[in-house]
């Protein structure tokens, strides 16, 4: 598996705003099938269960948010806030993903830098992740674009080179892939379900308008935590002490998205980024001519790594 990542990350980045209306239509594959996500999160990263915990543990859960669904039919859904919202067994179905505040980047060769909705975990000067080296990178992002391969389906890599040129997928062979969590096993793994469907009341309207709260994030992460594979009860223990984490969570990460939700539209200057981000604790990044030895722009990954 060959891909050029050097100056994209197309799948760190909702890019839709760079292109025209009729471009943006041919990169919705998130709003097609049978299931629309409720928000508007292009390329949300779903977590399984233990990095979930993990993040949690190292004080990052201010780095998640959760994405619900629209029902496909009546049957499968249950009614929160007016809206028929996916459920499994009555249980409202979510995933936990990294939050994308927005960021001035540049990617694919542009000059000037359009503030997009960019992964917390994006490094906007270099456009290389900052967990890549880290335990907690997580799997959906090392087996990007594997997996879309594996399940015969377009990849970021291609509609990037459908919209701005040159190769990105150097290679389809999708190989051995992990984590290729679907069906019945990924409930309690990667899709997790809300026991309370009433205390969600509020919460489904405010997913809808990207308006949740750090109390209305902290609950799902909190579920997701005490979710256990291939089951849907959740340990009230455990969904206790998660919580509480949750809610006392104050990372660098959580600070620079706030920061760049307030500064969101401001003329960025070269520093922008290492003020909001590196200041705060925000691991570096090497930038592309470590990586690639001044040689070679073959690269693996979402970020990049040979
Ligand atoms: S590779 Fe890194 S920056 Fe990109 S989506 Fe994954 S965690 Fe975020
Ligand atoms: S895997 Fe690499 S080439 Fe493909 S969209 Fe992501 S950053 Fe771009």
């Amino acid at each position: 598996m060959e891909v050029d990542c050097a100056g994209c990350a197309g799948c760190c980045i909702d890019w839709r705003p760079l292109l025209d209306v009729a471009g943006r239509a041919q990169v919705e594959h998130e709003r097609h099938g049978p299931r629309e996500p409720l928000d508007e999160t292009y390329n949300l990263v779903p977590l399984e269960r233990d990095e979930v915990r993990s993040f949690l543990e190292s004080g990052l859960a201010d780095a998640l948010t959760p994405r619900l669904w629209k029902a496909a039919d009546d049957a499968e859904g249950v009614v929160i806030d007016g809206r028929e919202v996916a459920a499994v067994a009555g249980r409202p179905a979510f995933f936990v993903g990294l939050r994308k505040p927005p960021k001035p980047v540049a990617p694919f060769d542009l000059e000037t830098a359009t503030w997009l909705p960019t992964c917390v975990f994006l490094d906007p000067t270099t456009l290389q992740c900052r967990i890549h080296d880290d335990d907690r990178y997580p799997a959906e992002c090392g087996e990007y674009p594997a997996h879309n391969l594996a399940l015969e389906q377009e990849t970021e890599c291609e509609r990037v080179e459908g919209a701005f040129g040159g190769e990105r997928l150097l290679d389809d062979d999708p190989g051995e892939t992990d984590g290729l969590l679907l069906g019945q096993q990924a409930i309690g793994g990667k899709v997790f379900v809300h026991p309370r469907p009433d205390d969600l009341e509020g919460v489904v309207e405010r997913a809808v308008r990207g308006e949740l709260t750090t109390e209305d994030r902290a609950e799902f992460v909190a579920v997701a935590a005490a979710s256990s594979p291939g089951t849907l009860a959740i340990s009230e223990p455990h969904y206790e002490d998660a919580k509480t984490r949750a809610l006392e969570a104050d990372s660098w990460a959580g600070r620079a998205i706030d920061e760049w939700n307030r500064l969101e539209g401001e003329n960025p200057d070269a520093t922008l980024a290492d003020r909001i981000e590196d200041a705060r604790g925000a691991p570096g990044t090497p930038g592309w001519d470590a990586l690639e030895g001044g040689s070679s722009e073959t690269t693996r990954g979402r970020d990049g790594s040979l």
